[in-house]
């Protein structure tokens, strides 16, 4: 017994062992964390940089390898655990000095450059087989996913080109409703999507490119459930019978989700997993009484339960939007503190096999059936020459 812990001793330093002593739960939680891989659905690190006061999107001048001033570095994705990671190519509904393809070309290449000047913990991995061998060698696989619809610019030729460009998904709007899909925080002008829209559903199921649902209207989450032949993700939502606000999910939608296969991944966003604070924000500065609410992992754990609790334990996964908020719930401040909320569940009961999905098991076989889809519909048809003059009338698109 004496010789295990000296062995255990010097292979584990000291502080990680007293904590894990201390706390069961967070050593279940690592171990999860370093035998699968914890993929994470959103990460606004590219929009960060560009925007970063210092650096201004200069990819050399935001070092990794220092501390940042955001939520994301090398040493905090190494200490939170994280095995791949969909870095979002976000890019704003309104930009004035040119179109939206300068801009998104402009994502795609500061995120690549990020990926690729890393080398000793990122690396490319666009598919499943590819996740998985990164997460073996020991570094953080490197998926990119398109932030708004409206980068494509009504054109299933620049989808395309996006998914060879590496989008592994598309968000279909972000928050300004497009000519084919209306978005959750902007007026409903189609009741969900146009015919175009559908379309566009079609060719991602046919590349492979797997359709996120968060920042749509209900209506839209419904019409693409009825129409895709893949199973969907929410990149970063949470549950809107817990917090009513318009980017969470309904009870109804949740509860399709096993039919479909997708999975919801559940944010940091504070303003969406506390009620409590969505309520001090909506009251306005001049009728707001007591403080600020404080928001903390419980809020983001309980939304993760009700996700598990209606559509079931499948279904659940993490997308955190870090770099993408300014504000955060305590004690998950930034990439380092993933093993934490693991630890809070483990707490609440979760198993570790249980655990395994939450954290990688459910997206991976949500894009390894993408993937499969994609395979049998790349044999059936060729791309799709559709425009949206052509499915929605001579005056759409305009
Ligand atoms: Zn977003």
């Amino acid at each position: 017994m004496k010789r295990l812990i000296a062995v255990a001793l010097l292979v584990l330093p000291s502080a990680s062992l007293a904590a894990q002593a201390a706390d069961p739960y967070l050593a279940l939680a690592r171990r999860v964390l370093r035998t699968t891989p914890l993929v994470d659905g959103h990460n606004d690190l590219p929009w960060r940089i560009r925007e970063d006061t210092a650096a201004r999107g200069d990819v050399e001048a935001y070092d990794l390898r220092k501390r940042t001033p955001g939520h994301t570095d090398i040493a905090r994705l190494r200490r939170g655990m994280v095995g791949a990671q969909f870095w979002s190519i976000y890019i704003p509904g309104e930009i004035r000095d040119s179109g939206y393809a300068r801009v998104q070309l402009e994502q795609f290449d500061i995120a690549r450059r990020v990926i690729a000047k890393y080398p000793e913990i990122l690396q490319s991995a666009p598919t499943v087989a590819a996740v998985r061998r990164a997460f073996a060698a020991k570094k953080v696989g490197s998926l990119l996913g398109l932030e708004g619809g409206h980068a494509i610019e009504n054109s299933l030729g620049a989808l395309r080109i996006y998914y060879d460009l590496g989008a592994r998904y598309m968000t279909l709007t972000h928050n300004v409703t497009l000519d084919w899909a209306d978005a959750a925080l902007d007026s409903a002008k189609h009741g969900g999507l146009t015919r175009f829209g559908e379309e566009v559903v079609h060719e991602m199921n046919r590349l492979g490119m797997l359709l996120d649902l968060s920042h749509v209207s209900p209506g839209t989450m419904s019409d693409a459930l009825n129409v895709t032949e893949a199973p969907v993700i929410f990149s970063h939502s949470g549950a809107r019978a817990l917090v009513d606000h318009r980017r969470n999910v309904p009870d109804s939608i949740l509860a399709r989700l096993p039919r479909n296969g997708g999975v919801v991944m559940v944010p940091f966003v504070t303003t969406f997993v506390s009620a409590a604070l969505k309520a001090w924000e909506d009251s306005g500065a001049a009728a707001r009484k007591g403080p600020r609410p404080h928001v903390g992992i419980a809020q983001v754990a309980d939304h993760i339960d009700h996700v598990r609790k209606v559509a079931g334990v499948d279904h659940v996964g993490i997308g955190s939007d870090f770099d993408g908020i300014t504000e955060t719930p305590e004690g998950l401040e930034d990439v380092s503190t993933f093993p934490a909320l693991f630890a809070e569940l483990a707490r609440r009961g979760w198993k570790e096999a249980d655990l395994r999905k939450l954290a990688g098991e459910n997206v991976l076989r949500v894009l390894d059936q993408a993937e499969r889809v994609s395979a049998r519909l790349k044999r059936a048809r060729p791309p799709s020459p559709k425009t949206i003059r052509e499915l929605d009338g001579p005056g759409a698109g305009q």
